[in-house]
C-alpha cells in the first residue's frame, strides 16, 4: 500500500494512503501531539469527494487537541477517516489494510470507534497495529463510551443548574433532548434516575418511542425541541444545530449536550450570551467518552471506578470554564477554547521528555 504525506499548514502530520484493500481512499490527521499521542475515532462514510473526507478529518483532529487538552488529558488530537461504505465495502482485508495505515504512523496516531466503525472491526484492526483503544470489554477494553459522555453531560448541566438556580439537582427539572442515539438515550436514564421531566426527539421515531419507554420521556416532534419550553436543552444529535437560522428560537436558559460542535461558529456563543443563555461548551460537557479511553492506555491498564472518578471531574473543569467567562467577560465558549489552547502551548514550550 502506497501512504503520503501531505503538507497542511496547523497539522503536524496528514498522510493520505491512495489503496487501501477495496481501492479506497483514508486520511489520518495528526493535528498536535504537544501533549501525548493523537488519539481520535475512524470514521468510515461514504463521502462524495475527497476534498470532503479530508476537510471532515482535520475538522475533527483539531477538536480532538482541544477536547483532550481541556479534560486533562496526555492525550493529542487526531483522527482518521476512510472513504468507503460501512455496509457494503467493510471487509476483513479493508480492516486489516487500515490497521496497517495506522501502523504507518507509528504510535503518533491511535485509533477508537466513530461513525461506521463498530468495537469488534477495532479487533480486526488491532490485529495488525497496537495503536488502538475502545476495544470491547472482552477483550480487555473500556467498551461503550456513551455512558461516560452521558454521565459527564448529566455532571455539566448541575453544574449550569447550579449557577442559574442556585441547586443542582436535577429533580423536578425539564430536560430537552435532540438525539435518542447512544449519548441521548443514556443521557435520559441518568436525568429519570435522578427524578427529571424529559422531552426528546429523534428523526428516527421509534428511537424516541423507545426512550419515552424506558425513561417516561415526552416525545416532541424534531421541529420544535430545540424551541420546546424547558430548564435544559440537551443537543445529543448532529453538530452545527446552533446558527443563526435557529438561535432565536431557542427558549431554554440552559444548553448542555452531548453532541459535537454544536455552536456553527463560535460568535453565536457570544449570541447566546447576549439571549442571557448559559452554555456548557461541547467539547468539555462530551468528553467522557474520550476519558473512559484514555483509562484503557494507562500504565494498569482499564479500570472503570477510575473512569468514572476522571469523568466526574468534567464538573470542575466546567466551573473553571464558566469564572473564566466571567472574569474575562467572554463567552464560556470562548473560555473554554482559551483554556484548552493555553495548555497546548504550554505543552509545546517545554522541552520533551
Ligand atoms: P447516534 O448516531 O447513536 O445518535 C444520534 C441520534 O440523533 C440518532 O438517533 C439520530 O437519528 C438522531 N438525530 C439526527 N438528527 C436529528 C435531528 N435533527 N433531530 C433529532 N434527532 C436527530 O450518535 P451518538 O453516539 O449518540 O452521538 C451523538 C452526538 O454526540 C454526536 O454529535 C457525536 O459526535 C457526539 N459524541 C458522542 C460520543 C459518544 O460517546 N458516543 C462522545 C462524544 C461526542
Amino acid at each position: 500500500m502506497k501512504f503520503r504525506t501531505i503538507e497542511v499548514d496547523g497539522f503536524e502530520q496528514v498522510i493520505r494512503a491512495g489503496d487501501l484493500p477495496g481501492g479506497h481512499v483514508g486520511f489520518i490527521a495528526i493535528h498536535s501531539t504537544a501533549l501525548g499521542p493523537s488519539l481520535g475515532g475512524l470514521r468510515m462514510w461514504t463521502y462524495e469527494r475527497e476534498e470532503g473526507a479530508l476537510a471532515d478529518v482535520l475538522r475533527l483532529a483539531e477538536a480532538m487537541t482541544w477536547k483532550a487538552a481541556a479534560a486533562g488529558l496526555p492525550l493529542g488530537g487526531g483522527k482518521a477517516v476512510v472513504i468507503a461504505d460501512p455496509h457494503r465495502d467493510k471487509t476483513p482485508a479493508l480492516l486489516e489494510g487500515i490497521g496497517d495505515f495506522v501502523e504507518a504512523a507509528e504510535g503518533r496516531y491511535i485509533t477508537a470507534e466513530d461513525v461506521g466503525i463498530g468495537a469488534d472491526d477495532l479487533v480486526r484492526i488491532r490485529a495488525r497495529t497496537r495503536h488502538v483503544t475502545g476495544l470491547p470489554r472482552a477483550a480487555s477494553g473500556s467498551g461503550d463510551p456513551s455512558p461516560f459522555t452521558a454521565r459527564g453531560v448529566l455532571r455539566s448541566i448541575e453544574v449550569c443548574l447550579d449557577r442559574l438556580f442556585g441547586r443542582p439537582d436535577v429533580r423536578g427539572r425539564t430536560v430537552a433532548i435532540q438525539g435518542a442515539g447512544h449519548v441521548g438515550r443514556e443521557l435520559a436514564k441518568l436525568l429519570a434516575a435522578g427524578g427529571a421531566r424529559i422531552l426528546v426527539a429523534d428523526v428516527v421515531p421509534e428511537r424516541a418511542a423507545r426512550c419515552a419507554l424506558d425513561t417516561g420521556a415526552r416525545v416532541l416532534p424534531p421541529e420544535s425541541i430545540l424551541s420546546a419550553a424547558c430548564d435544559v436543552l440537551a443537543p445529543c444529535a448532529l453538530g452545527g444545530i446552533i446558527d443563526e437560522g435557529t438561535i432565536e428560537s431557542i427558549r431554554a436558559p440552559i444548553i448542555a449536550g452531548g453532541a459535537n460542535n454544536q455552536l456553527a461558529a463560535i460568535e453565536m456563543g457570544d449570541r447566546l450570551v447576549e439571549q442571557d443563555i448559559l452554555y456548557a461548551p461541547d467539547f468539555v460537557a462530551n468528553a467522557g467518552g474520550l476519558i473512559n479511553i484514555s483509562v484503557e492506555l494507562e500504565p494498569d491498564g482499564y479500570r472503570e471506578a477510575r473512569a468514572i472518578e476522571k469523568v466526574d471531574r468534567i464538573a470542575e473543569t466546567m466551573r473553571d470554564v464558566l469564572a473564566l467567562a466571567d472574569r474575562e467577560k467572554i463567552s464560556p465558549a470562548r473560555a473554554a477554547q482559551r483554556i484548552a489552547e493555553e495548555i497546548v502551548r504550554q505543552a509545546e514550550a517545554e522541552p520533551r521528555r
